[in-house]
């Protein structure tokens, strides 16, 4: 495996390697989320190159850019082991030197509304660095969780907006066997928290079967949804009562604290006014100082590219 730190070696090492090219971008910490999309990359792909570079450019003010866990070693060797051709790994310096002033910015509703509302810089962020990555490793396709499906969309605007030349390729959530969507923030959890995370999921689920139901409609699939994610959890419930007749404190169960839930367009991320195939149920809560985000498509296949982005 090759591993490059300059935009020059990086350009000069892609030259040798068999087409086409996967290209996997990633912030390191890598889980097997991460390395899911590796596999299917390799599966589509002659060569794969990964880049692993902590881009502050996405992180907002007060945001965990400095505390981003960070392990290059364990981050190579697991790349290495997952037959990955070449990893770029960038200081801050080579992607942003002195002088640096190019900024590029998103309008309307993809970039503005939920990970956007709640994160106003980040898509641009994103934006940015995913351009001048795409620029250095002119890959045939790039592949994207849809753990983070709104990134996805927002991904496949801006290839399509800037005519860059390469596929957009969604990949499915990978999860811990509880269902907790695999993330590299789920280190920040309490063990506490950590119980209670994976009802994020369960709650998304009870959405989608709801929208199963005959004759279902945006309001149930949200209430069923929302109800499953703010009702305490059964461990902790059980514990209540039984601390109430010792007369102690019932233990303190961390709770969701919901930032939005909503059935969205996969493409726009528009609000839907009716269920259909293209429906995401999309939510973020906070588990005390963590975030975090899941979503299902409603019915198969919403993530695919349509084609207004492909
Ligand atoms: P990050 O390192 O968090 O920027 O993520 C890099 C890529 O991995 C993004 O395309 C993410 O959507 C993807 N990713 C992160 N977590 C998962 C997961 N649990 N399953 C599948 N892909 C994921």
């Amino acid at each position: 495996m090759i591993v490059t730190r300059t935009i020059a070696e990086t350009r000069a090492a892609l030259r040798s390697l068999p087409r086409p090219l996967g290209f996997v971008p990633t912030m390191g910490a890598l889980h097997e989320g991460h390395l899911s999309l590796v596999d299917a990359a390799k599966a589509r792909s002659a060569s794969v190159s990964v880049s692993v570079f902590v881009n502050s450019t996405q992180f907002g003010h007060g945001e965990d850019f400095a505390a981003y866990p960070r392990d290059e070693a364990r981050d190579l060797s697991l790349l290495e082991n997952r037959g990955v051709d070449l990893v770029f790994a960038p200081a801050a310096a080579e992607m942003y030197p002195d002088g640096f002033a190019t900024a590029l910015h998103l309008r309307g509703p993809l970039t503005e509304a939920y990970e956007g509302a709640s994160r106003p810089t980040h898509f641009d962020g994103m934006a940015l660095v995913v351009t001048k990555l795409l620029d250095i490793v002119q890959p045939d396709v790039m592949f994207l969780g849809e753990k983070d499906a709104q990134q996805l969309a927002v991904a496949r605007r801006f290839v399509r907006d800037l005519d860059l030349p390469v596929e957009v390729a969604g990949a499915p959530t990978v999860r811990e066997p509880d269902g907790l969507a695999m993330s590299s923030r789920n280190a920040y959890l309490t063990a506490q928290q950590r119980a209670v995370a994976p009802d994020l999921y369960r709650a998304l689920l009870a959405g989608r079967a709801a929208a199963g139901a005959p004759a279902a409609s945006l309001k149930d699939v949200v209430v069923a949804a929302t109800t499953a994610l703010l009702m305490p959890t059964l461990p902790m419930d059980a514990a209540e009562p039984v601390a109430a007749l010792r007369g102690e404190a019932p233990p303190a169960a961390p709770r969701f604290d919901l930032d939005y839930l909503a059935i969205v367009d996969a493409d726009t991320f528009l609000p839907q006014t009716a269920l259909g195939p293209r429906s995401l149920l999309i939510a973020a809560a906070r588990l005390g100082a963590t975030r975090l985000i899941d979503n299902v498509s409603l019915f198969p296949s919403a993530y695919l590219a349509t084609d207004a982005t492909a």
